[in-house]
């Protein structure tokens, strides 16, 4: 046991090196092409409520039904808004929790313990850095001059794997009044997505650094509220199913759904996620630059992710990379 043990663990120091090497070794201040797509399946554990605010209707599509079969097939939508504001919101308080656990004391650190989405950002911060930072007033009590950080992570929509008539129900509620807390109305109805709906989703990274790419797998690990309405939980449970290294988008979410819908019920999801990963890596630009993890470096990899400790070193580290990012446009406007 002990043998397989170390194996594995050679293994995983091996994928960890590999990757790290491919990452960007500071912020770059203009992108790069280097990308990093971390494929996932966002999974319903309660109801949740994906729709735009004025309706009470759940966000649908109409899709082929596969990439084999092109007859017509209603999806549940979630909307890349819906995946990315509770994420930055996520990361925001992952990140200031240890920045406050640590005490640390970076530079322009009033400002972020001060920052905040969406009109008040220090652009200073690790989520300032990688989400983007779109300043509104003219006066920033730190920097001296007006400049905007351009997000390094793209948010894609995401369509259910299973059929709207499926997965939509109508959940009763009663109209309680915020204040009061009373209930003062009728009841009424919201379509809702039920629990165990299928999400398969697809986010980009653009030329992370490590400490940035362990953030954002420990965030979607660690996020689990999605969806409108403070009534209803919205808990969804994110399974990460595949990374791909390379210099472009390799695939798309959609492409992504009608392929897993043709290898439903064949394969697990991992295996069925390398392979759909690896026929639309055939097709990019340059393969010497391409990186798939196969399942079992996945796993290995994620778990390794997880045993990360967030230790006062990383979490200074990319406060950092994060402010040295911010000076170093300051200097140059
Ligand atoms: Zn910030």
């Amino acid at each position: 046991m002990s043998n397989l043990k170390s194996t594995e663990q050679m293994k995983t120091e091996e994928i960890i090196k590999n990757i790290e090497g491919r990452m960007a070794r500071t912020i770059p201040i203009l992108r790069t092409p280097k990308t990093v797509q971390i494929l996932l399946v966002r999974q319903t554990h309660d109801y949740t409520i994906l729709r735009t605010e004025e309706t009470r209707e759940l966000n649908i599509a109409v899709t082929p039904t596969s990439i084999s079969k092109p007859k017509q097939k209603a999806r549940v939508v979630f909307l890349a808004s819906k995946q990315k504001a509770p994420e930055t919101r996520e990361f925001a308080s992952l990140i200031k929790e240890y920045y406050i656990k640590y005490k640390l004391s970076t530079e322009a650190k009033e400002q972020i313990l001060d920052c905040e989405i969406k009109d008040r950002l220090c652009r200073a911060c690790p989520r300032c850095a990688l989400f983007g930072a779109v300043v509104t007033d003219q006066k920033s009590p730190y920097w001296k001059n007006r400049w905007n950080i351009k997000h390094r992570i793209e948010y894609s929509s995401a369509f259910s794997l299973e059929t709207y008539e499926l997965i939509s129900e109508n959940i009763t509620f009663n109209a309680v009044t915020e204040s009061t807390q009373l209930t003062e109305q009728a009841l009424g109805t919201i379509e809702s997505v039920s629990p165990l709906a299928n999400f398969p989703s697809i986010i980009s990274l653009n030329s992370p650094t490590w400490k940035e790419l362990v953030l954002v797998i420990k965030n979607l690990l660690r996020c689990k509220s999605y969806g409108a309405e403070g009534r209803t939980k919205g808990d969804t449970v994110n399974y990460i199913t595949g990374l791909i290294f390379a210099d472009e988008e390799v695939v798309t979410s959609l492409e992504y759904v009608l392929e897993l819908e043709d290898k439903k019920g064949t394969e697990d999801i991992l295996t069925s996620t390398y392979e759909i990963a690896a026929k639309y890596g055939q097709m990019v630009a340059s393969t010497e630059d391409l990186k798939i993890l196969t399942p079992t470096e996945l796993e290995l990899f994620v778990d390794a992710v997880q045993k990360t400790p967030l230790t006062e070193e990383f979490i200074n580290g990319a406060f950092k990379d994060s402010f040295g990012f911010g000076r170093t446009i300051e200097d140059m406007v």
